[in-house]
C-alpha cells in the first residue's frame, strides 16, 4: 500500500539567526526565525510525511510553545517523524521538495542536504529529490523576507 502527502513552510529571514536548510548550516547574513532551528526545508518534509500517513503535522507533534522543542534540530523532528510513521507500518519510499528563496544559491549545498537528511532517516540518498528556485523578486520570498518550501512525500506498508 502506497500513500502520498504533501507538505508546506515558510520562516521569516532576519539577522542574528543561523541559517539551517535541509539539515546543514549555511553561511548568510540572515538566518530563518523560529521556535526551533526553523530549517523549513525538514519542516515541509515532515510535514508532507505526517500528511502521508494521516498523522497530523509537526506542530501537533512538536509545539513551539514547549520548552523540549525550543532551538531543537530539525534532524531530530526528521528522525522523530520516520518514527511516528513506523509506528503504522510505514516506511518512506521518496521525497521530492522545493525550496523557494531569492538568496542565497541553495544549489552548491543540495548534495549535502541529501546526505544528511539520507542518514537521519536512514534511506537512499536517490530517494531524496531537493530543488531549489527564486521567485524572479517577487512576492516575500523574492523581497529576501522569508524562505518557504514544498514537498511531496510517498510511504508505503506491506500489505
Ligand atoms: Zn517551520
Amino acid at each position: 500500500m502506497i500513500r502520498v502527502g504533501m507538505g508546506y513552510d515558510v520562516h521569516q529571514l532576519v539577522p542574528n539567526r543561523d541559517l539551517w536548510m535541509g539539515g546543514i548550516k549555511i553561511e548568510h547574513e540572515l538566518g530563518l526565525l523560529g521556535h526551533s532551528d526553523a530549517d523549513v526545508l525538514i519542516h515541509a518534509i515532515c510535514d508532507a510525511i505526517l500528511g502521508a500517513a494521516n498523522m497530523r503535522d509537526i506542530g501537533y507533534h512538536f509545539p513551539d510553545t514547549s520548552a523540549e522543542t525550543e532551538g531543537m534540530d530539525s534532524k531530530i523532528i526528521l528522525k522523530k517523524t520516520i518514527e511516528l510513521i513506523a509506528t503504522k507500518g510505514y516506511h518512506l519510499v521518496n521525497i521530492d521538495a522545493t525550496i523557494c528563496a531569492e538568496r542565497p544559491k541553495m544549489n552548491p549545498h543540495i548534495p549535502a542536504m541529501q546526505q544528511t537528511m539520507a542518514q537521519v532517516i536512514g534511506c537512499d540518498v536517490d530517494a531524496i529529490s531537493i530543488k531549489a528556485t527564486t521567485t524572479e523578486k517577487l512576492g516575500f520570498t523574492g523581497r529576501q523576507e522569508g524562505i518557504s518550501a514544498y514537498a511531496v512525500a510517498l510511504i508505503e506498508k506491506e500489505p
